[in-house]
C-alpha cells in the first residue's frame, strides 16, 4: 500500500483511456489517492471516478484561485459541503495570483470551508502558497485537528508553527527533483530540500500533486504523469532524508493512517491501510 497525499484524477478525464490505465494502476499497486477538486465540477467527476475505485478518496474544494466565483453561490453548495467526505483543495494563494483585491474572496471562502470541517471533523487539504502565516492563523482560530498542508513552500519558521498546532506536510510534486532543479532558484532548491529534511517523522505524507506535475519523463501519449509517479517521491524524500524508501512508506502510511483513523467519514480507506 502506498498514499498520495495530493492529487486530482480528474483531470485524467482530458485524455483519452488515461483514467482506465490510472485506475489499473492504483489497483494493481495498491495506491490510494487523496483526490482534491478545484470546483463543483471537477468534484463532480471525482465522485463519479471514486465509485470506480475504492483507492480514490473524493475531497470537495474550491481552489483559491478561483475563490472569488464562488462567494454568492455558497448558500447552493450546501449540499455538497455537507455530504463531503473531506475538503480539499481549498485554501489561500498569494503567490501565483498577485491580483491583491481576489485575496479578501479568498479568506472569507476559506472561513466557510473551515466552519464547515469544524462543525463537521472533516478532513482539510491546504494549499497556503504565499500566505502560510495567514493559513497558520486561520487554523490555529478554526482549531482544526485534521490538516494535510500541501505543497508547502513558506519559511521553516512558520512551518514549525504549524507543526505545533498539529499539522501534516505532504511534500513532492516535481519541485523536489533533480531533474528540475534548473527551474527554480537557488534558494528555493535548498528550502526545498530543508522542508523536506526538517518535517518530523510522525507528520510527513508523499504526494505528487499529479497529474498536474510533470514527469521527467512522461508516458509517451500520455499525461503528465500516471499514479506510480509516486515511486519516485518516494525515492527522492527518502534519500534526501537518508532512510530507506521502505522506512518512508511505511512512516507515511501510518501517519495517514493515524490522520484519519477517527474520522466517521474515511473508514472504509482507514481499513484499506494495513
Ligand atoms: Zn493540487
Amino acid at each position: 500500500m502506498y498514499i498520495d497525499a495530493h492529487f486530482h484524477t480528474n483531470v485524467y478525464n482530458r485524455y483519452e483511456n488515461a483514467l482506465v490505465q490510472a485506475l489499473a494502476i492504483l489497483n494493481e499497486l495498491k495506491i490510494l489517492i487523496v483526490s482534491s477538486s478545484t470546483d463543483p465540477d471537477s468534484y463532480q467527476q471525482t465522485l463519479e471516478i471514486a465509485v470506480k475505485s475504492k483507492y480514490v478518496l473524493p475531497c470537495f474544494g474550491i481552489h483559491p484561485q478561483v475563490a472569488h466565483e464562488y462567494l454568492d453561490k455558497l448558500d447552493a453548495l450546501n449540499d455538497l459541503f455537507d455530504q463531503a467526505i473531506a475538503f480539499g483543495e481549498i485554501g489561500l494563494d498569494h503567490y501565483y495570483l498577485k491580483d491583491e483585491s481576489q485575496y479578501p474572496a479568498q479568506y472569507t471562502l476559506l472561513e466557510h470551508f473551515f466552519s464547515k470541517a469544524r462543525d463537521q471533523d472533516k478532513l482539510v487539504v491546504l494549499h497556503l502558497d504565499g500566505a502560510e502565516e495567514q493559513g497558520y492563523e486561520m487554523i490555529k482560530k478554526f482549531s482544526l485537528t485534521k490538516v494535510i498542508v500541501h505543497g508547502y513552500k513558506g519559511s521553516l519558521e512558520t512551518m514549525r508553527k504549524l507543526l505545533g498546532i498539529g499539522c501534516y506536510f505532504s511534500v513532492g510534486g516535481n519541485m523536489i527533483l533533480d531533474a528540475f532543479k534548473q527551474e527554480m532558484t537557488e534558494d528555493d532548491w535548498i528550502l526545498f530540500q530543508s522542508i523536506i529534511k526538517e518535517i518530523p517523522s510522525n507528520r510527513l505524507l508523499v504526494e505528487t500533486d499529479g497529474p498536474c506535475r510533470m514527469e521527467p519523463t512522461p508516458p509517451e501519449g500520455a499525461p503528465r504523469s500516471m499514479p506510480s509517479y509516486i515511486f519516485e517521491m518516494i525515492t527522492k524524500i527518502a534519500s534526501v532524508r537518508e532512510i530507506s524508501s521502505e522506512q518512508l512508506q511505511e512512516s507515511t502510511n501510518n501517519n495517514f493512517k493515524q490522520l484519519i483513523q477517527n474520522d466517521e467519514f474515511l473508514k472504509s480507506y482507514s481499513s484499506l491501510i494495513v
